[in-house]
């Protein structure tokens, strides 16, 4: 597909429903950038917890908010793996950001109001040219309330805890399943409950209830929905 028109196309929903996996899938075959948000937030997390903010047992908000002017995020796009990385004041953080440590403290990071804003106007300067995937939690109800396409992805917490679990083995990550269910509900819980930008369904977001579709036809069903609309603008 080479339409003229540069659309934004927001991907909210659950953790581990297969948005990064969608929306990396969308934008080689546009040609359009993707942008995983939920690496910057944990990329944040990653460096609260290695500079003392958070951990276990207390979490130091105000020394992170003080913090936050130290922090930059930036993006490299990696030829081989055919997206773009995050980097932490100038260091590839992709190794460290997936671990279930930082799993288990991301959505207290991103309840933070002051981080939300910071990530947020990040996540607004990319799209200027639109001609963007971007997925995450608020992409179409706070980040782009304007985008063209919203596509909201939910399945079963049991079905995504299985698929994160498969995946989390895959890599070498000695975890048993029970603790990722336990991951992804808390998880669910903490992001839909927050006071700033909860995760919620757009008015105007297409969903897509996975359970029971496999990547391939999760794909294809929200392709029809970017033909639909590009016949539609
Ligand atoms: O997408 P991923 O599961 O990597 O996101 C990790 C966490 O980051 C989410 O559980 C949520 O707490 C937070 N997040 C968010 N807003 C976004 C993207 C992610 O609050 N736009």
């Amino acid at each position: 597909m080479n339409p003229t028109k540069n659309i934004i196309i927001a991907i909210d929903g659950y953790s581990s429903t297969g948005k990064s996996t969608l929306a990396k899938h969308i934008a080689r075959e546009m040609g359009y950038v993707y942008v995983d948000t939920g690496a910057m937030y944990r990329a944040v997390t990653y460096y609260a917890m290695i500079n003392g903010f958070i951990d276990e047992n207390h979490f130091d908000k105000k020394g992170l908010i003080t913090s936050l002017s130290e922090i930059d995020l930036s993006f490299e796009f990696n030829k081989k793996l055919g997206y773009a990385e995050i980097f932490l004041n100038g260091e590839n953080v992709e190794p460290f950001i997936r671990s279930m440590n930082v799993s288990n403290r991301v959505s207290q990071v991103a309840a933070v109001p002051e981080v939300r804003q910071k990530l947020v106007e990040h996540q607004q300067k990319m799209a200027l040219k639109k001609g963007i995937v971007m997925d995450g939690r608020d992409i179409g109800t706070v980040v782009f309330p304007e985008a063209e396409l919203k596509i909201f992805m939910t399945a079963s917490a049991e079905q995504r805890a299985k698929r994160r679990h498969k995946e989390m083995v895959d890599n070498g990550v000695d975890i048993d399943y029970q603790s990722v269910l336990e991951n992804v509900m808390s998880r669910d819980h903490l992001d839909t409950t927050r006071t700033d930008s909860p995760l919620v369904k757009a008015a105007d977001a297409i969903e897509i209830d996975n359970s029971e579709m496999n990547v391939d036809e999760t794909y294809a069903l929200a392709m029809s929905y970017v033909k639909e609309k590009f016949l539609e603008i």
